[in-house]
């Protein structure tokens, strides 16, 4: 049945090792070179790999349901005599099939189709369709369904057993999937790790778990295992669970194995900041503050994540930490996403640092070449240093002679490589790392996706802030809303008009802003308008921003580039055009631009009817609420996990059964598992992290 490897190797080393699940794919019969380097893609490289290769879902195909049975939007398997087949024009090609079972009439849909199978698909035959149902003007209909046809209906027979369906690769096909996951479940029998049930989990052995979930047997199974309901899936789940716990501690425990710079007094320059400040911090930032001050002046890394809702004075936390390692004759970086929240960055730790006698240094790839080489020169040299920029500051040829803290706004916008990079800069020493953002995740899941990180919530904001009222209305509504920016300009407010994307190009995005502060301009003729967008250079940008800060613009028309940290306490009108075509989280960090000072803040989300559900849902939510969290929540319900995230996705972090949103409840249980396995079956643990995490530094990429 197997390729035997010593056939493939001649007389080499490893070709007296007999095949098992550290064997590489290539030596499974059916499985070529050009196989396993199709499999590479889906990360499948190993024989223990398709092993956990799992289904992604089920087709059900053992039984037909009758045509006057079937429901819309749901699969169903069908089988008929063909009663009619034709080609029409009706605006497209169509090759139109109905078939009927004597209880009913389906009626299947082509758009592409070739003269034999055209021809196929002849009256009196029979034929048999999977796929989804969808209510027609005449009945059920099918659209490009999987078919088979026959001259018998005997021909044409259900499946034994539920399908598994696996997630595929071009040039791979479920049936080719299969046959290979089949093979893996043979070798795995000889695998003695696979049989013994672990230590803390309940339920089937691993290897019974992996059988019943690839090769569904009895009906019961079946109904348990499309629930998600079956103890193979949750015995799996938890394992699965346990593992990434396991690699985010491993990880962890990597990093932190690395000597780091201990800074000496961070709390006096926590002190000295607080000097400065305009203001009181509040109690939950003198409690991040205090935490971050702790981290910093141990030798060996900090790993901490500070989430804080929008407005919540996440900078704070961000200054205190620069100005500690500063103060103790290092170096800083704060890196922010973009290059004007780099710059409003520099804005206000400039203010804040020049009683101190700090001045931040700036580097993006916009600094022109001599100040870029003055500002290299100074992060080169053993001196102190604070810099603020894009991520600029990251990139080779920028050298650093005494990193100790680096510190990453919003991170959730942050590239792969860019953390990896981050860490590599402190030369022999790690830098600590500080990761601020402002995606509110609720604590269950925060654990399950950043076991890796110390969490710190900012869980309260700046007093004197009044709410901000949000109403939805119809563009229809847009001159009543034109209107009313009109007479709260005149008594001395300030809006904000933000233009949503329409295409994926700056360019036009562009256009459109300055298509829409033109019209503005006409309408309301006694205000002054500014206007800025993704394709300005930063000057430009800047003398905008300023222009707005100051008054003597009133109304700002932007592109979503204003999303993240901008601040202007004196704005207080925010209106989002075509807000239908947002997320949750984005249109909930918009609003977060106003409601700022001590003024009552409204924000009107513009939309273009019809709206769909979807959106209508998150309009409704960020009417009803203006807590960060609990729009976190919504959002994960509305859209599942895979998309609020940033880049920690569901997809990145690679769980093939768990979901983190719904399964988060299942893991602090898992964690002091987690925790005694490490400690007491290291060699476990490993093989835990190998079934499915792979390697654990891919945490450090998302
Ligand atoms: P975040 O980055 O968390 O969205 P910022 O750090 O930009 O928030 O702070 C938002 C605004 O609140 C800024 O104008 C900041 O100066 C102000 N601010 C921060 N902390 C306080 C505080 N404790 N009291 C009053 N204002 C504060
Ligand atoms: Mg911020």
């Amino acid at each position: 049945m197997f390729r035997s490897a010593r056939s493939k190797l001649g007389n080499g080393k490893a070709a007296r090792s007999p095949l098992n699940l550290d064997s590489e794919i290539t030596y499974l019969k059916g499985a070529g070179p050009a196989v396993a380097q199709r499999l590479r893609t889906l990360d499948l490289r190993c024989v223990r790999d398709l092993l956990f290769h799992l289904p992604t879902r089920y087709e059900d195909r053992r039984k037909h349901t009758p045509c006057a049975r079937l429901r819309p939007d749901t699969d169903a398997l069908v089988r008929g005599r063909i009663v009619a087949a034709d080609v029409r024009f009706a605006g497209r090609r169509t090759l139109r099939v109905v078939i009927d079972d004597g209880t009913g009439g389906l009626l299947l849909r082509f758009f592409h189709f070739n003269p034999a199978q055209r021809e196929s698909l002849a009256v009196g035959r029979w034929l048999q369709a999977y796929g989804s149902v969808r209510t027609g003007t005449a009945g059920p209909e099918m659209v490009h369904p999987q078919y088979r046809v026959a001259d018998e209906a005997e021909a044409l027979q259900p499946d034994p057993y539920l399908a598994p369906i696996y997630p595929l690769t071009t040039g791979i096909t479920q049936q080719r999937l299969r046959g290979l996951i089949a093979l893996a479940l043979d070798l795995a029998a000889a695998d003695a790790a696979l049989a013994t049930t672990l230590p803390g989990l309940d339920g089937p052995a691993t290897l019974d778990a992996l059988r019943a979930i690839h090769h569904p047997k009895s009906d019961a199974d079946a109904e348990a295992l499309i629930e998600r309901s079956h103890p193979a899936q949750t015995r799996l789940i938890h394992e699965e669970l346990l593992a990434h716990q396991l690699g985010m501690r491993l990880l962890r425990g990597r990093l932190k194995a690395r000597p780091a710079p201990a800074i000496r007094k961070p709390a006096d320059a926590v002190s000295a900041l607080l000097g400065v400040l305009p203001f009181a911090p509040t109690g939950a930032q003198r409690r991040v503050l205090d935490e971050v001050a702790k981290d910093l002046s141990a030798s060996r890394p900090m790993l901490r994540l500070v989430q804080g809702d929008v407005g919540s004075g996440k900078t704070v936390i961000a200054a205190a930490a620069l100005l500690a390692a500063c103060r103790d004759g290092l170096q800083a970086v704060l890196v922010a996403p973009t290059e004007l929240l780099a710059e409003q960055h520099l804005r206000t730790l400039s203010a804040w640092f020049e009683p101190l006698g700090i001045a931040p240094l700036f580097l993006s790839n916009r600094v022109k070449k001599a100040e870029r080489s003055r500002v290299l020169e100074r992060l080169a040299a053993p001196e102190p240093a604070i810099a603020v920029g894009t991520h600029a500051l990251l990139q080779d040829g920028v050298d650093y002679a005494r990193l100790a803290l680096t510190v990453v706004d919003e991170q959730h916008r942050f590239g792969v490589q860019q953390r990896i990079a981050l860490r590599e800069k402190g030369g022999k020493l790690a830098p600590h790392q500080l990761i601020m953002s402002a995606t509110p995740i609720p604590r269950t899941l925060a654990q399950t996706l950043y076991a890796d990180l110390d969490v710190s919530v900012i869980d309260e904001l700046p007093p004197g802030r009044t709410p901000v009222t949000t109403v939805a209305l119809s563009a229809a509504k847009r001159a009543e809303i034109v209107a009313r920016i009109g007479s709260a300009c005149a008594e001395g407010r300030q809006a904000y008009w933000v233009c949503t994307l329409i295409e994926e190009s700056e360019e036009l995005d562009a256009e459109a802003a300055e298509a829409t502060a033109a019209r503005l301009r006409e309408e309301l003729p006694q205000l002054q308008v500014g206007l800025v967008h993704g394709r300005m250079k930063p000057d430009q940008k800047e003398v905008q921003m300023r222009a707005f800060k100051d008054g003597t613009t009133q109304l700002l028309v932007a592109t979503t580039v204003i999303e993240v940290g901008v601040d202007v306490p004196n704005a207080s009108i925010m209106v989002i055009d075509n807000a239908e075509r947002l997320g949750l989280s984005q249109l909930h960090q918009l609003r977060g631009r106003v409601g700022r000072g001590a003024r009552e803040s409204q924000c009107v989300l513009l939309y273009q009817p019809p709206l769909s559900d979807m959106a209508r849902a998150r309009l409704e939510t960020l009417r009803a609420t203006t807590d960060g969290f609990a729009i976190a929540q919504r959002d994960l319900e509305l859209r599942g996990p895979g998309e609020l995230l940033g880049r920690r996705q569901t997809g990145d972090i690679g769980m093939k059964l768990a979901d983190p949103v719904r399964d988060a409840p299942l893991v602090p249980p898992l964690q002091p598992l987690a925790d005694r396995l490490l400690a007491e079956h290291p060699p476990l643990a490993r093989l835990l992290i190998a079934r499915w995490v792979g390697d654990p530094e891919r945490y450090a990429m998302v």
